[in-house]
């Protein structure tokens, strides 16, 4: 099926929730006002829709595949990422020194939204690559700078993120792989490192893994992580390719979604077990990030963007599982109409259930939008602002979100894309369909870059327990404000959301107190409510923001712009508090009042 980007609806964050005319005030981004956003996305889109969206059935059926040598992606893979790369998209909100256009994560993340709803399993190359790049701004030297992020950021080399390790998932600090000290300051790197997103393909001349191991005689645990460069090929100094480095992709995954991404096995240091003889001698060279030890830091702030950017990965394959639901609703004639509406059998979108399906899914993939773009907003504040003192508060705020960006819109993406299973019948579940890929695809987004439970142990340990609650309150007072302006409104509407919001609201500063009250003395308690407290805190702030887009669109210049959209925002802010954030009290319930039946049965009872 084809798909349309919401332009509208990125453009209306945009301007209302995320305030780009603010944004474009703030030093460096004078050139990023709504009109600039508006020629980026429609550009963006076009690039979406019709040269990488049609790959994206081909990729399901005819995934990437290991040729015993390196891995040979989808037909059409390879062209559309050099028309991806040539058009400037990995570099658009990279900084200008290094080639990047240096513009805004608000813009940014509408684009990663269309990449991601036209093809997840292509778009996970990019998204690698900007995790890689944001690892050498953050920590790099200004050597490796030098040598990597110019051909990163222009799409030329791709990145990758190595932590994975069979004996390390959720857990870190078990990382085995090993880092020994060479006389040039360099390093070899020996280990085995799974689930390596496009650790290897032919999309690329040259791949750079950020990789995570150990240096000789480093302390246990995650205080003794450190971060490499770890290049497929060597870089000489006049910036060409030399010798291939001693890694090498052993196999990849077969996969129940995203199957044309390659998920690969990566050996490091073993080149003569894999049959490839090295130049360089055993062990893959790897160059230090930063300082020793200091690894885990710096991958908690790729970490941080590859999270929020899976979060945006939830939202657009729940507008693409929205999109086709709608058509096949539209299509599909089955039964006669409750109400009588029409004399015979008629499509099926004229059942008051199927109505109910539909508006679920367009009002939690809107809500998430709309948390995602504000939260972009507060990152960009928080990165430029010239003001310390909002620095500060919104990079709390832009803290506080990326576990409920992550957490919640990717859970959200697994209801909305079962939905749209769902609204199909018996032919969602037929693959031909398409429904069922994307269901399929989705259900990746609540494990990689930290499982749901992870992104709540940051919930309720970094973000809530640890400032006893300080940022969620103070979140909670603004989400009170704009209950007092639904009221004041007078509106119907309005009205409906505020009593929602208020409930939800109360629900959710009871499950702050618990938290910040009981993680130390029962952390048991606490924590089997964790991932119920995220779901809580992303309703609840996804619930404010449509909150927020019904106050603009009950406006007269609103009314007067596009009528006929601010009509459906506000039917579908009405439905989110109807049926969505209507559920807080009840997750409330759960987690303060039923901590204890989580845990009450005996472990050998199971
Ligand atoms: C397709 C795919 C692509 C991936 N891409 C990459 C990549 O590019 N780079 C990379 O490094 N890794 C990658 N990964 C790995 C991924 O990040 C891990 O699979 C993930 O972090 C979970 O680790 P695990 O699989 O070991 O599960 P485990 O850690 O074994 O978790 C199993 C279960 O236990 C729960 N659990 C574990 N610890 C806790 C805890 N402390 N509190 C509460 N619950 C807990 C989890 O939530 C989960 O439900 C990828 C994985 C897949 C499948």
């Amino acid at each position: 099926m084809s798909y349309r980007a919401p332009l509208k609806d990125m453009l209306f964050n945009i301007e209302h929730l995320a305030r780009i005319d603010q944004i474009a005030q703030i030093p460096g981004f004078e050139d990023a006002g709504l009109e600039t956003a508006q020629a980026v996305l429609e550009e963006c889109a076009k690039l979406n829709q019709d040269v990488i969206s049609p790959l994206n059935w081909e990729g399901d059926k005819n995934p990437s595949f290991h040729n015993g040598r390196g891995v040979t992606t989808t037909p059409g893979f390879k062209e559309a990422y050099l028309q991806y790369a040539q058009g400037g998209w990995q570099g658009l909100q990279h900084p200008v020194d290094f080639g990047g256009q240096g513009l805004p994560k608000t813009i940014g993340a509408a684009c990663g939204e269309m990449l991601n709803s036209a093809n997840m399993a292509f778009a996970l190359c990019p998204l690698l690559t900007d995790g890689a790049i944001e690892a050498l701004i953050t920590a790099g030297s200004d050597e490796l700078k030098a040598i990597y992020l110019e051909k990163l950021i222009s799409g030329q080399w791709t990145g990758t993120m190595n932590l994975t390790e069979p004996q390390a998932g959720s857990d870190l600090a078990a990382v085995r792989t090993r880092a020994e000290p060479q006389p040039d300051g360099t390093f070899k790197i020996f280990g085995t490192k799974i689930y390596i997103t496009y650790g290897e393909h032919d999309l690329a001349e040259n791949i750079v893994h950020l990789v995570l191991a150990r240096v000789q005689g480093a302390p246990e645990g995650v205080k003794g992580i450190s971060l490499f460069v770890v290049p497929k090929f060597l870089v000489k100094a006049d910036g060409s390719l030399g010798d291939r480095n001693d890694v090498h992709c052993v196999s990849i995954e077969h996969k129940m979604g995203i199957k044309a991404s390659p998920t690969a096995v990566l050996q490091f240091g073993d080149g003569t077990a894999a049959g490839i003889a090295d130049s360089n001698g055993p062990g893959a060279v790897g160059y230090l990030v930063g300082q020793e030890n200091r690894g885990l830091e710096y991958m908690f702030i790729m970490m941080n963007a590859a999270r929020y950017a899976v979060g945006v990965q939830g939202i657009a394959i729940a507008e693409r599982a929205y999109q086709k639901a709608v058509q096949y609703a539209r299509d599909r004639v089955q039964s006669r109409p409750v109400d009588g509406s029409l004399p015979a059998a008629g499509p099926i979108i004229h059942h008051p259930d199927v109505r109910r399906m539909l508006m679920t899914m367009r009002a939690y993939t809107e809500g998430c939008r709309a948390m995602a773009t504000t939260a972009a907003a507060a990152y960009d504040a928080s990165h430029h602002h010239p003001d310390a003192e909002v620095r500060k508060q919104n990079e709390a705020f832009y803290e506080f979100m990326v576990p409920l960006v992550k957490g919640f819109s990717t859970e959200m993406s697994l209801d909305v894309t079962s939905l749209g299973v769902q609204v199909h019948g018996g032919m969602g579940f037929i693959e031909e369909t398409g429904a069922a890929q994307y269901y399929r695809d989705a259900k990746i987004l609540t494990i990689y870059e930290g499982t749901t439970a992870i992104q709540a142990n940051d919930l309720v340990g970094r973000k809530t327990a640890r400032d006893g609650g300080q940022t969620a309150k103070a979140l909670a007072a603004q989400v009170a404000n704009t209950e007092n302006e639904l009221t004041a409104s007078g509106h119907a509407d309005a009205l409906a959301v505020a009593k929602r919001m208020k409930a939800a609201r109360e629900a959710f500063v009871d499950v702050v107190d618990f938290v910040a009250g009981n993680t130390k003395a029962h952390p048991n308690d606490v924590y089997a409510g964790s991932v119920p407290y995220l779901m809580l805190a992303g309703n609840l702030m996804a619930g404010w923001q449509m909150g927020r887009a019904l106050l603009v669109a009950l406006t007269p210049a609103a009314q007067a712009q596009d009528g006929a959209f601010m009509a459906a925002k506000v039917s579908t802010a009405r439905f989110y508090a109807d049926h969505i954030l209507s559920k807080a009290p009840g997750i409330r319930d759960s987690i303060v009042e039923g901590a204890g039946s989580v845990t009450a049965m005996a472990l050998d009872a199971f």
